[in-house]
Parts: structure tokens; sequence; C-alpha cells
């Protein structure tokens, strides 16, 4: 976060000028199933870190799940609503950040679609996500996975978003959206005529030795940037694998999360410690650390003579203590009839406003003509 200072100065998309204004930040999760602790410890709980520094924009990406293929609608619209309640049940207030549903902007699929128009194909076949989930899809992959990453782009570039909190999987998709708004911005951005030296003007004249979209940044967390599974400790933890049990997901019973954690792999060595060749130890020692909020030394004075018996009670309530007063908010917000709809129409209300003035300044350079 310390990279981040408090306003920012930078010249850049013309439409909303970002001199002297809160850095911006963008984040999402997929409404594609429970949100898990990779999730939670990976981004949501930056976002609550960064909304009291930031302009933010934390936004439910329904328009990114369903480029798995053959979603149930049914599901989709209950996970969309769920996911936007464990947000504001984890700390991210209405009062400091806009929270919105990615559907409820229309700009974000037209400027998908203009940047679809400027990024190569053969740079979005070299996404490991892609190549991964399109292996175990085959021949039904839609075009919409190859996709995902120019409407990630489309997401972030929409905002000017400064800083981009996510989880290391994302990093990949990150960097990616900076080379379609550096591709993008020397084809239409004010610079290129700039460079040439020529007098030709861009369509409006004014974009003139300016970027039209500007160039963001990661912001991946030290420790939680990769939660790995609980069944196989060098996969991460993800909603969409079919196994339950190998992750914990933020609104599970304490029954549950104990039944996950005992079934969780293990290895057969005594103690516990972050030994880079004993990744499931690992993995629920970060996790420990995560949910108590101690260091990994004070983790280590406390878990390291431990048998694997005796820590996975430990960890399991701790699990359960951290993740109790979320599931409390959750109830109570799911309970106030009308009140999650309004989050999710003022946040789409100021969302709108931002991503409306960066689409038309990108159609302007683009040379559309006016309405
Ligand atoms: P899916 O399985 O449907 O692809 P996912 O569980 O991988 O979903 P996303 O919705 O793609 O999660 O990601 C939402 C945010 O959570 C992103 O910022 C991502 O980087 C972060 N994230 C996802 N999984 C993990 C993980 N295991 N560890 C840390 N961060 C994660």
């Amino acid at each position: 976060i310390s990279s981040a200072s408090q306003t920012s100065s930078s010249e850049g998309a013309s439409g909303e000028e970002k001199k002297e204004r809160m850095k911006r930040v963008l984040s999402g999760v997929q409404p594609t199933g429970s949100i898990h602790l990779g999730n939670y410890f990976g981004a949501i709980q930056n976002y609550v870190k960064l909304q009291d520094e930031h302009e933010a924009f934390y936004c439910v990406v329904d328009l990114h799940a369903i480029t798995a293929g053959g979603h149930s609608p049914k599901e989709l619209e209950e996970s969309t609503r769920k996911s936007a309640a464990i947000y504001l049940a984890a700390g991210v207030s209405p009062e400091k950040a806009s929270v919105f549903v990615q559907s409820h902007v229309a700009a974000h699929s037209e400027l998908c679609w203009l940047l679809n128009c400027v990024s190569p194909i053969g740079w979005l076949e070299k996404m490991i996500q892609f190549k991964e989930k399109a292996r175990k899809q085959g021949e039904d992959v839609s075009v919409g996975l190859l996709d995902y990453p120019v409407l990630m782009a489309a997401d972030i570039l929409l905002y000017n978003a400064d800083l981009v909190p996510v989880g290391e999987d994302q990093r990949q998709h990150l960097e990616l959206t900076r080379d379609i708004a550096g591709r993008f911005n020397n084809l239409y951005g004010g610079n290129k005529w700039k460079k040439r030296g020529k007098n030709e003007k861009s369509p409006s004249g004014r974009f003139r030795g300016k970027d039209v979209l500007i160039v963001p940044e990661a912001f991946t967390p030290k420790s939680g940037g990769r939660v790995m599974s609980l069944t196989d400790g060098s996969a991460k933890m993800s909603k969409s694998n079919p196994a339950e049990g190998s992750r914990i997901n933020v609104l599970d019973s304490p029954d549950v999360i104990a039944q996950k954690i005992k079934r969780c792999k293990t290895d057969a060595i005594e103690g516990m410690n972050y030994d880079d060749e004993r990744p499931e130890a690992k993995n629920l020692l970060t996790m420990y650390e995560l949910c108590t909020g101690m260091s990994r030394e004070e983790v280590l004075n406390e878990c390291a003579s431990m048998r694997w018996g005796e820590f996975k009670p430990a960890l399991t309530e701790v699990v359960v203590d951290h993740l109790k007063p979320i599931q409390e908010k959750y109830e109570e917000i799911m309970n106030e009839e009308g009140y999650l709809d309004s989050v999710l129409e003022q946040g789409a209300v100021r969302a709108n406003e931002v991503a409306e003035k960066t689409c038309a300044d990108v159609r302007d350079a683009m040379g559309f003509v006016h309405r």
C-alpha cells in the first residue's frame, strides 16, 4: 500500500482528469460460487484496507462469470447477491466505496468490444488461465473465455484505476491490461501525433500530448496472494474446483470448517514449518497467520512444535473465530430488506458516471461520430 500516495497527478484520460484526485482502486470477484479464503485474503481484505485512502470501485464481475459456458441462471443471480453481501460483511463500506454489479454498467461490454479490436489474438492465447481452463473444456471452450482478459482490461481502464488489488493468479492478466492500454494509446492517443511531429490532429484534438487510457499497477498482498487448495498443495484454492473439500468458504459453518481441515492433505513429518518442500504445512501456517494477524515468527513460536493432530484443531479455531463476525454481519445484511439493492443501485450510478466518460473519450479518440 505504501506505493500508493493519496493523490495522483499523472496526465491521462481527458474526460476524467487525474490531476490532484485521490488514487483510484478497482477490483472484483466472479460470482462463480462461494467466496473462499483465497478470494478473501487475496483480494477482499485489501479492498477494505484500500478504501480509506483511495476512491474505490468494487464490482461483482458477473459478465466474467458466464465465460465458462453453460452456467445456471439461478445460481448466477444468487451468487452475485451473495458476493456483494460478503464484500459488505467483510468491511467494505458503501460510504467509502462504490459497490456494484458489472452488468449494471453497460460500458464494460462496450469498451471490451473496442479493445478487442486492438488486442492481438496471440496475446490472449498465451494466457496461462486460458490455457488451463481451455484444456479442461476441450472443444466447448467459448470465445468469451479467450476474451476474459480483454473484458478485465476494460473493467480496469474504464475507471482509470491506478491500483488493482488482486491475487498472484491475476498478475499476468494485469500485465496484459497494461499492454492493451499501451497499444491503444500508441494507436489512438495524442502522444502518437506528438511523436511523429506532424501537424495532424487526433480526431477531437483533445488528446494532443496525452494518453487516452491510464496504465494501472497491480497490488498483490505480501501474504495471502496465493492461498492453496486443501486437497492439493500445488493448486490454488479456487471456486471452480469441483472438490468442495479443497476450499474453505467464507460462509462455511464451524462444523464444515472443522471437517474440511480434518480431511485436508498432510505429510508424515512431525512439527510445523514454512518449508517450501512442505506445501501443505506452509499453506496452513499461512492461513493461521492471516486469520490471527500474527507474524511468521509468532506463529512458529506457537505452532512449530505441534503435530498435525494438534495443529488442525488450533487452525480450525482461528479460522472459525476470524469468520464469525463476517458471517454474522452477512446475515444482518441479507435480512435487511432492500438494503443490498439500494447499495448496488447507488454504486451503479457512480460507476456509470465515471465509466461512461471514459467510454466517450475512447469513442472520440477512435473517431466514432458523436450522437
Ligand atoms: P474461479 O475458480 O471461478 O476462476 P477464483 O476462485 O479463482 O474463481 P476469481 O473470482 O477469479 O477467483 O478471483 C477473484 C479475486 O480473488 C482475484 O483478485 C484473484 O486474484 C483472487 N484469488 C482467487 N483465488 C485466489 C487464491 N487461491 N489465493 C489468493 N487470491 C485468490
